[in-house]
């Protein structure tokens, strides 16, 4: 059990209203930390404390090649605590160890991706019909209020701050309430790299009041959000008041289409991953497997017996391939929505309740469940369940099979399983959504634009587009002629 404090203007402080928040290991129930819980005074401080830094402190004299240093410090001190990181990710969010050092190795890659492309932010020069030289600049917008969820603590604040820090910005950076512990273990490293004070501030609390005060923070110029779609709507309310600009990576319902002609071992294993992993809880799962009717049972089959082989455990034990939910909130949740599919014309294959045994009691573990011949048109092929819950649905022809990918109203992922690539990419083509995979599912690179169409949100983070989010474009204009205008 340890007490953090948050990280204000780069000290240790508790919130101005002396409230903590337990912190939950959410495979035994057991209470694993206490952070504090920020009020609007505290975020009114994180606030003014990155303003200073922005307006008059040293960070804007930095260099964008200093940046990138520090950036690169960071990636290297994160590595250097990656099996600590990786175990406080597990005990904090449930998921199993070997899905956290993945997490904190990508972390500490997304740093140092940055951290290289501090040197590369570039304008151009114009021509216009005039004798000027009008040229283009990029500059940091200035504070941006950076807003997280649970399902990678560590990850998503990289994704949050890497980028920022390396466009030149200051940021305040609220984690979920669930999962705050490896941001602040984050902050620590942060300051031992040498990042001026105030540059990041990361402040823990509820979404509310402590996110909505920061979402609706005059002082902020960008709010920069991940999390769900009903959540994302009241960023963008709260954003609209005095225009701040906005990025919303939101929720999904992606799906994973499996044709006839594609390798059958390969898609059963890909089905499975794009469901199964984070015990569902990832913005891009492949929750709806949208399979090609003739070979709709032997597929179902085989995915039903690997399903069966799924280890449920706490994530700290290295045998474990699914750790519980979040919370119970989340279980609820997600239970809820299996209760409804269960109501529902869908057939429930597997699972559907929680684990047996004595030993996962404390735990919000739920089975791995998949729901067999679902409407595409019903609640839970639908909504966002957020666990592991797969909804099958056969299709006919292709073109069924993109009416069906696109009926909803999410677009951030999708996947195509064939050997065939003309049809795989014809189908990819037709996919209203952001991030795509063929005979693959869920590799996410640093590299490359993460975001989605539609309800999934707008803007784009990682790879150069992610560094785009957080640069205003400035004109400037230098007049060459030496006679006066003369217009009056
Ligand atoms: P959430 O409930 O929307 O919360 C996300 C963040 O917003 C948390 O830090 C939360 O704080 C905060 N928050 C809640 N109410 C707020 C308010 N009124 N004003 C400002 N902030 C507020 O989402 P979640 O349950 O944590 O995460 C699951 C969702 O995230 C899913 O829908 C998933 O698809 C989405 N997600 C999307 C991506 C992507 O890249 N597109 C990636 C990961 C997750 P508290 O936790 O303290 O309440």
């Amino acid at each position: 059990m340890k007490d953090y404090r948050m990280f204000i203007n780069g000290e240790w402080t508790t919130a101005r209203a002396g409230t903590t928040r337990d912190i939950i290991n959410p495979a035994n129930s057991e209470l694993l930390a206490r952070v504090p819980e920020a009020g609007p005074a505290d975020i009114d401080d994180a606030v003014a404390a990155a303003r200073r830094a922005f307006d008059s402190g040293p960070w804007r004299s930095i260099t964008a090649l200093d940046r990138g240093k520090l950036l690169f410090k960071l990636a290297d001190l994160i590595r250097q605590k990656s099996d600590y990181l990786a175990e406080l990710d597990t005990l904090n969010n449930g998921k199993p160890l070997v899905e956290s050092k993945f997490d904190v190795t990508d972390a500490a890659n997304c740093f140092e991706y940055y951290g290289g492309l501090a040197t590369k932010i570039h304008g151009e020069s114009l021509t216009v019909p005039a004798n000027s030289f009008s040229f283009v600049v990029k500059e940091p917008i200035g504070v941006v209020g950076q807003i997280i969820p649970w399902n990678y603590p560590l990850l998503m604040a990289a994704w949050k701050l890497a980028p920022a820090l390396a466009a030149g910005n200051c940021c305040v950076l609220k984690p979920s309430e669930l999962t705050p512990l490896s941001a602040l273990e984050l902050a620590a490293m942060i300051k031992e790299a040498g990042f001026p004070d105030g540059v990041v501030n990361i402040v823990t609390g509820g979404g509310s009041p402590a996110g909505q005060a920061l979402t609706e923070h005059p002082g902020v110029d960008k709010l920069v959000f991940t999390g769900g779609t009903v959540t994302g709507r009241k960023v963008m309310t709260a954003a609209c008041v005095d225009l701040k600009r906005v990025s919303l990576e939101l929720g999904g319902k992606s799906p994973n289409i499996v044709f006839v002609d594609a390798d059958f071992e390969a898609a059963v294993d890909g089905a499975l991953f794009a469901i199964f992993v984070n015990s569902g809880q990832v913005c891009s799962a492949g929750s709806r497997l949208i399979i090609d009717e003739s070979i709709h049972d032997r597929f179902i089959q085989a995915v039903v017996e690997k399903t069966k082989r799924i280890k449920l455990g706490p994530g700290i034990d290295p045998e474990t391939k699914m750790g519980p939910l979040v919370s119970e909130t989340q279980r609820a949740r997600v239970e809820g929505y299996v209760e409804i599919g269960k109501k529902s014309a869908a057939k429930l294959l597997i699972g559907g309740g929680r684990p047996g045994d004595k030993k996962f009691e404390k735990g919000f573990f739920v089975e791995p469940t998949i729901f067999d011949n679902v409407d595409n048109k019903s609640e839970i092929a639908q909504k966002e369940i957020f666990g592991p819950v797969l909804c099958v649905i056969p299709f006919k022809s292709e073109d069924e099979a993109i009416a069906i990918a696109n009926d909803s109203p999410y677009g951030l992922a999708g996947a195509v399983w064939s050997t065939n690539v003309t049809r795989a990419l014809r189908v990819i083509k037709q996919l209203r959504a952001g991030i795509t995979w063929i005979n693959t599912y869920h590799p996410t690179y640093n590299e490359a634009p993460w975001g989605g169409y539609k309800q999934s949100g707008f803007g784009r983070e990682l790879g150069t587009y992610g560094l785009e989010e957080y640069l205003e474009i400035k004109q400037i204009n230098i007049n060459l002629d030496e006679a006066p205008i003369a217009w009056y």
